[in-house]
């Protein structure tokens, strides 16, 4: 019978480790040695534990805080949604204000006659989505046998099933065994292959070869993120993008873009399609749309689409209880207008050349890092053990992690990534708010982080 203000933090944890089932975390470890650090408050780019030293948020915690923590206005606009209307249904036509605010806003800002949305909760919802409306336009179209969907090589998509079948991370991927049928991996960023060069060494297993392979009657969608983040930060070719829309349009698939990291600026542009002069037809969106100060994701539509949907007579029976969420909504509305007002997106853009100059300078002073890159402030470096000559570290060095470890020592909160053999990559992707100073001390942490390792 402990009251919510009376808990220390030991005994926070204890009920943590007995109670709290945490999401992708060793379950036994946890429930051995408790949470990792329990995050109390946070300002900017930091987060602290109750009475500790701040941490950098250099991960903007899971991509998603673009705005930066304890934002005041954002509050301020939930509380007065919520004490005016926190919530109301959007099933059966019903509506409200936030939601078709929202709705607007985005459609002027997304790219191309992506017009319309439909709200979700976040990226997983929204993958599934965009999976379920792509196959119910060809079934609108008379063409109810391309239902497959392809995906890349590399991708991350989300958990629920159809989006955990779409992510190839093996341990998602795989996770229970839980897939659905008729989704198909390519490998990823094959520019040449793409645009039909079939004398490639890599040509087989590219998306063109699958479509040839399995018919494009029967495919539905590509679906692909215009830059791959948890799969380890991998920015396409330039023209790659491109190529797959040009492939989608002569082979009539529809192109969903994953835009669950990408969008609202984390890429230096609005949406991260935006780099690459591609329009998809369906481009989703969770993240960073609220920046973390509420649960929403959408999928936003071509007109297109769009107008053979409202073809449709009867009930469109997909949606979610918090599907335009008005609370939610509102937030996104202020957090939209925040990144616009402050230039947040011009500031990716323009800590790119900062960030990406430190990661330089660190794969120059130190001979195990190497592939230093970033695009807004989306970025990451690998650990090799001699990159000069392609030689990973061996299974059993943990590298990513062990200077995970190191930067959290140091008060960085950086992000590991570690899923196939001799991988070890370090992301970064702090806040749109961070500023050259606190770069350099994110730079000087790492540094210091990977010479306590090499
Ligand atoms: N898509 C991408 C590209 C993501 O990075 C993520 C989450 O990291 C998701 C989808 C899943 O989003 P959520 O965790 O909100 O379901």
């Amino acid at each position: 019978n402990l009251s919510m203000d009376k808990l220390t933090p030991v005994q926070l944890a204890e009920l943590d480790r007995k109670h709290f089932l945490h999401p992708t975390t060793n379950p036994k470890a946890h429930a051995e040695n408790g949470p990792k650090a329990m995050f109390s408050e946070g300002k900017g780019i930091y987060v602290s534990e109750m009475e500790g030293v701040p941490y950098i948020d250099g991960v903007s915690m899971l991509w998603n805080v673009n705005i930066g923590h304890g934002n005041q206005e954002i509050a301020e606009v939930a509380k007065e949604q919520m004490s005016k209307l926190a919530y109301s249904s959007s099933f059966n036509g019903f509506s409200n204000e936030p939601a078709v605010r929202l709705a607007e806003k985005l459609a002027t800002l997304a790219p191309g006659n992506l017009n319309s949305v439909f709200f979700t909760s976040g990226g997983s919802e929204s993958n599934d989505t965009a999976f379920k409306l792509a196959r119910f336009y060809w079934e609108l179209n008379r063409k109810p046998l391309k239902r497959k969907i392809i995906a890349l090589g590399n991708s991350y998509h989300g958990v629920t099933i159809a989006a955990q079948t779409a992510t190839s991370i093996p341990n998602f991927h795989s996770f229970t065994n839980s897939k659905i049928k008729e989704v198909f991996h390519a490998k990823p960023h094959l520019t040449e292959c793409e645009r039909g060069d079939k004398n490639h060494p890599d040509y087989e297993g590219c998306i063109r070869d699958i479509v040839e392979k399995e018919g494009a009657d029967t495919i539905a969608a590509v679906i692909m993120e215009p830059v791959q983040g948890a799969g380890g930060v991998h920015i396409p070719p330039e023209g790659y993008m491109a190529a797959v829309r040009k492939l989608c349009d002569d082979f009539n698939i529809l192109l969903i873009a994953d835009e669950v990291i990408t969008g609202f600026g984390r890429t230096g542009t609005m949406f991260g399609s935006e780099n690459w002069e591609a329009i998809p037809d369906l481009l989703c969106f969770a993240k960073g749309v609220t920046s973390g100060y509420a649960q929403l994701g959408g999928v936003m539509l071509s007109q297109n689409v769009r107008d053979t949907i409202v073809e449709y007579e009867e009930v469109l029976s997909h949606g979610f209880t918090y599907s335009g969420h008005a609370t939610s909504c509102a937030v996104a509305l202020k957090n939209i207008e925040i990144i616009e007002r402050e230039n947040l997106v011009a500031n990716a853009k323009n800590m790119e050349v900062k960030l990406k100059a430190g990661l330089e300078y660190l794969s120059e002073k130190h001979k195990i890092v190497t592939k230093p890159r970033a695009i807004g402030l989306l970025s990451a470096i690998d650990l090799y053990q001699d990159p000069a000559n392609n030689v990973p570290f061996e299974e059993g060095v943990m590298a990513a992690a062990k200077v995970w470890e190191a930067c959290f020592e140091r008060k960085l909160i950086a992000r590991p990534i570690r899923f196939a053999k001799g991988m070890n990559t370090i992301a970064l992707a702090p806040p749109l708010i961070i500023n050259n100073q606190q770069i350099e001390d994110v730079v000087g942490i790492l540094d210091d982080a990977i010479s306590e390792f090499s």
